[in-house]
């Protein structure tokens, strides 16, 4: 059996089964590539579902975890460190309107804090009845109960009955059904600036505009999830600045801390009342050891080189997809996203052309059943994007014939 085999072996006979995992066993990365437990190399087009911004192992990140995990790797929020503060201030600074922040550990915490805080905000700070969150069709806000409801995905919702009461879920770019969904009830929208689950769709800078326009016409809040758009990964730091259209909080949280786990709610400072001592909480929300680690990098990802590099490797790959759309028509459907956010839609499942990729040393992703994502490192140079493009082609030229990926168990 090999090294991978063995572990997953043992893994299997413990862990709940709560993911459908790829059989390989990984053991070492570093940037672009990440190696398995039998030394074969793979280049990551996928690094941890959109975690992996900066690559394996950023040498920045690295370092930063080191230095500080010999001072101090926690302290609760019941006292003060100077991390917290340092970075609250550096997010406050790229988003650009006057802000607090809210520390938490996953995009699922963060959004789940927005949606509290909004309710808190009317019901307690302006004595109002409201409570309902407009979302859209096809969104992915995280699996917490209040999160998934405001998932517009049914599929998900399955068997976790009863949710939270309160959600409402809109077509996405449908000016006239946001304009009925949202009233004198709506206590907020909650959007992704770029739906990544959902198949990388990106909502047109009129839709955004028109979703400010009615929730400041009806006194709600506008609240963005940047979980996975965030953090750089479209080009600028915010992805809403893109967009032209400030929200009231925004969220974050996948690549925030360069691989450790952090989520963070940006709150317009006028809102800040919302959330009071005693409030709302999370025991390991903004330690020192993950305050540093994501100081290290937000630094790298907010360099204006680094996002100049974002958009021109974006641009690149963009051109490959395009390509690649443009010889095989009968197959591909549309190319989507923006920076390194990438979708390619197909008009099959894409699981075969993933399993492929995966045996010829390309690791991708396929998300909402027939959209092949990417969301590559910011280290990536052209000659891997040519090598990933290359191997994409061969794996969905192939895609007539059945998918047979054999598992090296
Ligand atoms: C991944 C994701 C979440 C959930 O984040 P977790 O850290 O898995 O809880 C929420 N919103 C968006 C847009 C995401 O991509």
């Amino acid at each position: 059996m090999s090294a991978s085999g063995r572990i997953i072996t043992s893994f299997n006979r413990s862990v709940l089964g709560n993911y459908g995992r790829i059989p390989v066993a990984f053991v070492r990365g570093r940037g672009a590539y990440i190696w398995d437990a039998d030394g074969r190399k793979y280049l990551d087009f996928f690094p941890g579902w959109g975690v992996g911004l900066a690559g394996h192992c950023p040498p920045a990140v690295v370092q930063a975890i080191k230095k500080q995990a010999d001072r101090l790797i926690f302290i609760a929020n019941s006292y003060y460190h100077a991390q917290q503060g340092e970075l609250a201030a550096q997010l406050t600074r790229l988003a650009g309107f006057p802000s607090r922040v809210f520390f938490c550990n996953s995009g699922a915490e963060a959004n789940e804090a927005a949606i509290k805080m909004a309710r808190r905000w009317f019901q307690v700070v302006k004595g109002e009845k409201r409570y309902e969150i407009v979302t859209v069709k096809d969104s992915f806000h995280g699996r917490t109960l209040a999160a998934l409801a405001a998932t517009g995905q049914p599929k998900y919702h399955k068997g976790f009955a009863p949710l939270p009461a309160g959600f409402k879920h809109i077509p996405l770019e449908d000016i006239k059904a946001a304009r009925k969904a949202i009233g004198k009830r709506t206590a907020a929208v909650l959007i992704e600036t770029i739906l990544g689950e959902g198949g990388v769709r990106v909502p047109s800078p009129a839709y955004l505009k028109a979703l400010r326009g009615l929730t400041r016409a009806q006194g709600a809040l506008l609240i963005f999830d940047e979980v996975q758009a965030g953090g750089g990964r479209t080009g600028s730091f915010f992805a809403f600045k893109q967009s032209g259209v400030i929200p009231d909080a925004v969220t974050l949280a996948k690549p925030l801390a360069g691989g450790l786990p952090m989520g963070a709610l940006l709150l317009n400072a006028k809102f800040a009342s919302a959330l009071t001592p005693g409030t709302h909480a999370s025991s390991f929300g903004g330690g020192p050891l993950v305050c540093a680690a994501a100081l290290a990098a937000v630094k790298v990802a907010s360099a204006p080189r680094t996002l100049a590099k974002v958009r021109e490797m974006g641009k690149v790959i963009r051109a490959g997809l395009e390509g690649i759309a443009r010889r095989h028509p009968h197959l591909v459907k549309e190319v989507r996203g923006r920076g390194l956010m990438l979708g390619m839609e197909l008009n099959r499942p894409g699981a075969g052309v993933v399993n492929r990729c995966l045996a010829m040393g390309l690791l991708i992703n396929c998300t909402h059943d027939t959209v092949i994502r990417m969301l590559p490192p910011l280290v990536i140079t052209r000659k891997e994007i040519a090598v990933a493009m290359d191997i994409l082609e061969r794996a969905l030229s192939a895609e007539t014939a059945p998918a047979v990926y054999r598992p090296r168990v």
